[in-house]
């Protein structure tokens, strides 16, 4: 072949392939068709049914044109993803409040004080034990790759005070470390559902879910109250948090069993967030003590004061403890065994520190509701967790304006209401935090005096 042919040959492949993405605009376009009658009705991202029947149909078709099957599938499999991925609102990443904390550390950095009242952070630091053990456990040369299964100790440790805290039956072979619970929540995700898989939310709910499910291209089915709680049926998955992020609420039993009702139609699987569980003012039911299929995920950030270790740990039965061991094996090899070390002392004495924490909670909530006294806010105290979730009663109130002004104008930082599903006249107060007894009181004028 000569030169003129081979840039005739050039020319029709590029104007094959501006064909090709021309029809693939053309079919998202059509997709985005399908998506708004979908939503107007109610129904799933997927449906296996109709998918079988266009593979069938790409699969004749490639025969005919004598492709290869596995180029075909590949084909296939990308058109599906991205028809997901168009059907899937986006995600807000981690959410506002991140936002907010990224710009009070900006500000910080050139020198001037933030109140922080954003993030959930709290006031306390860990048990005097922890850091003795992490310098012996590094002197001792625990300083090298591990497993992802864990070490023996931390186990023992999170499973007799997971045995303690909530009645339930956790071997340590039932129970897993991770690296904080937020990557543990994400490893749960990937292991166990696919795009496209439906997953139930009860709002409002600590943004990170949602950034997560349109990540991985689920789709959220989200509920207000228990009387919208047979719109979950079909779901995968449900992620429940008690007591909650951001309103601090704790789930009944009677709503546990309703929802396990719900659930176990389907086999579908509770990730039950229980970063929180030892912040709780109230008798808390274990999720995983009434709902047999559930994965129990556990963090020393919060009652143990430990954010920066990034340290957690899942609970639940054998085999999908070993599912997620791989993909933990995968993705981090294994948590630092020096940090197991440090959380296994944290966890071995939990029974007397978290009473202790408890107590200190108690007060900072107490000092929290007299600083505000007199504030355009509608609250109830919460029954646990670091936070407030007021209503503010400001004509016209935009949470995320008011988040970003009130940082710029006031140096105070406060997590936007919006970022927890529809509550922009809402704030997430952090109570807890060594700021609060200026930034409250800082908090309660700015609102007072608040024009928008
Ligand atoms: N779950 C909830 C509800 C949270 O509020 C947070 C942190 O704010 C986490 C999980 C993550 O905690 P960590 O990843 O530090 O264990």
């Amino acid at each position: 072949m000569n030169d003129m042919n081979l840039d005739d040959l050039r020319a029709r492949i590029r104007d094959v392939t501006l064909r090709i993405v021309d029809l693939y605009a053309e079919r998202l376009s059509l997709v985005r068709k399908v998506a708004e009658l979908k939503a107007e009705r109610g129904l799933p991202v997927r449906n296996r049914e109709v998918e079988s029947d266009l593979w069938r149909s790409v699969l004749a078709r490639c025969g005919e044109a004598g492709l290869d099957e596995y180029d075909c599938r590949r084909i296939f499999n990308f058109l599906i993803s991205s028809s997901i991925s168009a059907q899937v609102p986006e995600g807000g990443g981690a959410g506002p409040h991140v936002e907010v904390f990224r710009r009070a550390k900006e500000i910080e950095r050139s020198g001037e004080k933030v109140y922080h009242l954003e993030v959930g952070e709290p006031p306390w630091s860990f048990p005097p034990n922890v850091l003795d053990s992490l310098v012996e456990a590094v002197k001792r040369g625990e300083t090298r790759y591990g497993t992802s299964l864990g070490l023996p100790r931390f186990k023992e440790a999170a499973s007799e005070w997971l045995s303690h805290r909530d009645g339930v039956d956790a071997r340590p072979e039932r129970v897993i470390p991770t690296p904080g619970s937020k990557y543990a929540i994400f490893s749960i995700l990937s292991t166990f559902l696919r795009p496209g898989d439906r997953i139930g939310l009860m709002l409002p709910a600590w943004p990170a879910y949602r950034g997560m499910a349109a990540h991985l291209s689920l789709e959220m089915v989200e509920i207000r109250s228990m009387r919208e709680v047979e719109r979950l049926r079909g779901v995968s998955a449900f992620i429940l948090c008690s007591p909650n992020n951001p309103d601090g609420r704790v789930w009944t039993r009677k709503e546990l069993e309703e929802l396990s009702e719900i659930l176990r139609e389907n086999d579908a699987l509770l990730i039950s967030d229980d970063a929180y569980a030892e912040l709780s003012f109230v008798d808390r039911m274990a999720p995983a003590r009434i709902y047999e299929n559930t994965l129990s995920v556990n963090t020393l950030s919060k009652a143990f004061g430990m954010t920066g270790f990034r340290l957690g740990y899942v609970m639940g039965d054998e085999e999908r403890v070993r599912k997620l061991s791989k993909f933990l094996g995968l993705t981090i090899t294994n948590v630092p065994e020096f940090l197991q070390e440090a959380g296994a002392s944290a966890l071995e004495s939990a029974r007397d520190w978290t009473g202790r924490v408890k107590e200190n909670l108690a007060s900072y909530l107490d000092l929290a509701m007299r600083k505000l006294e007199g504030a355009p806010l509608e609250m109830n105290r919460p029954d646990g967790a670091l936070y407030l979730f007021p209503r503010v009663e400001l004509e016209g109130f935009s949470s995320m304006d008011f988040a970003f002004r009130l940082l710029e104008e006031s140096r105070i930082a406060v997590a936007p209401g919006s970022g927890f599903g529809p509550y922009d006249d809402r704030l997430r107060i952090t109570y807890a935090s060594p700021d609060a007894d200026q930034g409250l009181r800082l908090l309660r004028e700015a609102l007072q005096s608040w024009r928008s």
